[in-house]
């Protein structure tokens, strides 16, 4: 059952309702949601629920109708988001995971992990205790090939994760690896379950061969009974008459689940198809679905693999799958899990003791708006979610802010595909050469009707939100709301916190759902705009001295640059001519006033590049091409 407490409970209230909860034998989990906290009680229940319901602190008691009672949503709404070493699993992510079936030698592991993690994948994979259909097939290397896993986890920056087959073992392998991995052969060995999640760690959990969605997230509630909470479910194929795939994915089990679950669920292509040929098209329907991540074989040689090789990817093929899911990712309002969330852990370490980390020790980092602003999204897309955020009344204000030290980084807008180039930000680029470009993120703008709670859309007379707002939710207002007061205001995120505070109930305002959560506002209507394909692309910038860190993680492929030309025909011409020969690929040029010199320009540049030491050799011949060559920054590309 659900007991929901009341907002001024007391501690010694709570904890006599846990008292009495425990001495009926009932497992407590205490889970505090954004609107209420709630204590969750399961087990064999011979309490009179009207008990508890009139026990003091208590608001009320709702039973839980489904079998798994700790798994299921009805407990708790909010996304369940699992930590795995440094990287995070849920919400608004797409994790890859990478690796081989099995861990062969140690040379293969090394080789196939550094491939996989140059082409995008977060988590490492690899059996070293293999559940195999015939005895006379190779069972694993067993603890030596944890030894194997473990290493290059740490050379390259990835948690680990690999298949635990019996419950002795758990002890073991709890020392060597970050995520246990229940096999589909093992979803109901229940023995197993018991000893794995009473370890607290996270567990990545196949669907059984047969097992129906039911008897699945019963095998996750074993696990959550047990003692962690940190559990991923895992579709990888079931066991159908037809026999064209090696299993039948069963796509929809994604969306499904997440209905009944808090827990995030991922898509494991290669067993679920056993072909080669079938892992992207199926892993890129498994993230259209909305899954949380893909977890997939890749193997160098996979004509001498020792286990599925057949369903391996090479990594040059893998690394078309990560880009693929890339791609995908604003579609379903998600982005990619990258590298830079590894980073946070070394720039903290290095960082600690600089005024750019708050007291806790965590970076700083620099946006524009209100807290809630897209921007804030942005920035959560790139760094960890325990990052401080400074949210700055201005582009200039955030770029002072990175200058004075106050912030390592800032996360600023340079492009919307409707709206166009965000000349202030290229600008200031210019205006502080000590700032540069390390990286770049992507978000979906979807614009939602927000209101203070238990306003009705009858009541609606205003609406707020920037300018841009307006004008992309034009069709929506002058369907629905064709006599509202359209009021231009500096930012969305502003608009929400305006209409929070003055508590007008006949005003709403248009903005992201973060703003709606971080006021407590309610949304009436969700993609409002006109346009989906609303993106807006940020830099992240930082002090040039803190930016090979950064990079290092996450290897260039853009430059920004900016120049002038003589002013003589053909001078665009003969500077085009130089990137064309030195195979730099223009990705966007933009002319731009220069301030103080009437009618004469600018250029903005982005250039596509094989890596900085190519890009830097063609600098020389740029230079005699142009004036005022500067190199605004270097940066991997995230569209
Ligand atoms: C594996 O991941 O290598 C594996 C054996 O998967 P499954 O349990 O899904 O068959
Ligand atoms: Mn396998």
């Amino acid at each position: 059952m659900i007991i929901v407490l009341k907002q001024d409970i007391t501690n010694k209230q709570k904890d006599d309702i846990k008292s009495l909860l425990k001495e009926n034998g009932l497992i407590i989990r205490e889970i505090k949601g954004k609107e209420d906290t709630v204590l969750g009680a399961v087990g064999v229940n011979r309490m009179d629920p009207r008990q508890i319901e009139l026990m003091d602190g208590v608001a009320s008691v709702v039973p839980i109708s489904k079998p798994y009672k700790l798994a299921s949503r009805e407990l708790k709404k909010e996304d369940t988001i699992v930590t795995v070493g440094n990287v995070k699993i849920g919400g608004p992510r797409v994790v890859m995971m990478a690796g081989p079936c099995a861990v062969e030698s140690e040379k293969q592991i090394m080789e196939i992990a550094g491939a996989v993690r140059e082409a995008g994948a977060v988590i490492l994979r690899g059996g070293a205790f293999k559940p195999r259909t015939s005895p006379y097939s190779f069972q694993g290397l067993g603890e030596e090939g944890l030894r194997y896993l473990r290493k290059a986890g740490d050379e390259f920056g990835m948690p680990v994760t690999t298949e635990v087959v019996s419950p002795s073992d758990v002890e073991m392998m709890a020392s060597y690896i970050d995520m246990f991995q229940i096999g589909a052969r093992n979803m109901q060995n229940f023995e197993l379950l018991k000893e794995v999640g009473k370890t607290g760690m996270p567990v990545l959990l196949k669907r059984g061969l047969s097992a129906t969605i039911e008897e699945w997230l019963m095998a996750a509630e074993y696990l959550m009974a047990n003692g962690t909470d940190q559990v991923v479910l895992c579709e990888r194929g079931i066991r159908t008459y037809e026999k064209a795939t090696r299993n039948t994915l069963d796509c929809s089990a994604v969306p499904v689940v997440q209905k009944l679950t808090h827990l995030p669920v991922i898509g494991d292509p290669s067993h679920a198809t056993g072909m080669r040929d079938l892992v992207a098209p199926m892993g890129l329907a498994l993230v259209a679905a909305g899954a949380s991540g893909l977890i997939v074989e890749v193997h160098n040689h996979p004509e001498k693999a020792l286990s599925d090789g057949p369903q391996s990817l090479l990594p040059q093929q893998f690394e078309k799958l990560v880009r693929d899911v890339q791609a995908l990712c604003p579609v379903v309002g998600k982005s990619l899990e990258s590298v830079p969330r590894i980073m946070p852990k070394n720039l903290k370490e290095e960082s600690a003791t600089e005024e750019t980390t708050a007291s806790s020790g965590e970076l700083v980092v620099a946006f524009q708006g209100e807290r809630g602003a897209y921007s804030e999204l942005a920035v959560r897309n790139v760094f960890d979610d325990d990052v401080k955020v400074l949210p700055c009344k201005s582009f200039h204000d955030a770029f002072e802010a990175v200058n004075k030290g106050q912030a390592r980084y800032a996360v600023l807008p340079v492009e919307n595909t409707l709206g166009g180039t965000i000349v202030d930000n290229i600008d200031l680029l210019q205006r502080y050469p000590g700032i540069t470009i390390v990286g770049e993120v992507q978000v979906r703008i979807v614009h939602n009707l927000i209101v203070n709670p238990g306003v009705r859309f009858e009541d609606i007379t205003k609406v707020y939100t920037h300018p841009q707002g307006l004008a992309q939710c034009k069709e929506f207002l002058e369907r629905e709301l064709p006599d509202a007061q359209q009021i231009p205001f500096f930012d969305t995120a502003g608009a929400v916190a305006y209409i929070s505070k003055t508590g007008d109930r006949h005003a709403a305002a248009i903005a992201g759902a973060p703003a709606a959560a971080y006021h407590d506002m309610e949304i009436l209507r969700e993609g409002i705009e006109t346009n989906p394909r609303n993106y807006t692309r940020f830099y992240v910038l930082t002090r040039e001295e803190n930016a090979e860190v950064f990079r290092s993680a996450n290897k260039p492929d853009r430059a920004a640059v900016s120049f002038t030309l003589p002013d003589r025909p053909g001078s665009l011409y003969d500077a085009l001519e130089v990137l064309k020969s030195n195979n730099l690929n223009m990705k966007k040029l933009e002319s731009r006033p220069i301030a103080g010199r009437p009618w004469e320009y600018s250029f903005f540049a982005e250039l596509e590049m094989p890596g900085i030491e190519d890009f830097q050799k063609a600098v020389p011949s740029i230079k005699q091409q142009t004036a005022d060559f500067r190199i605004l920054g270097y940066y991997k590309s995230a569209h």
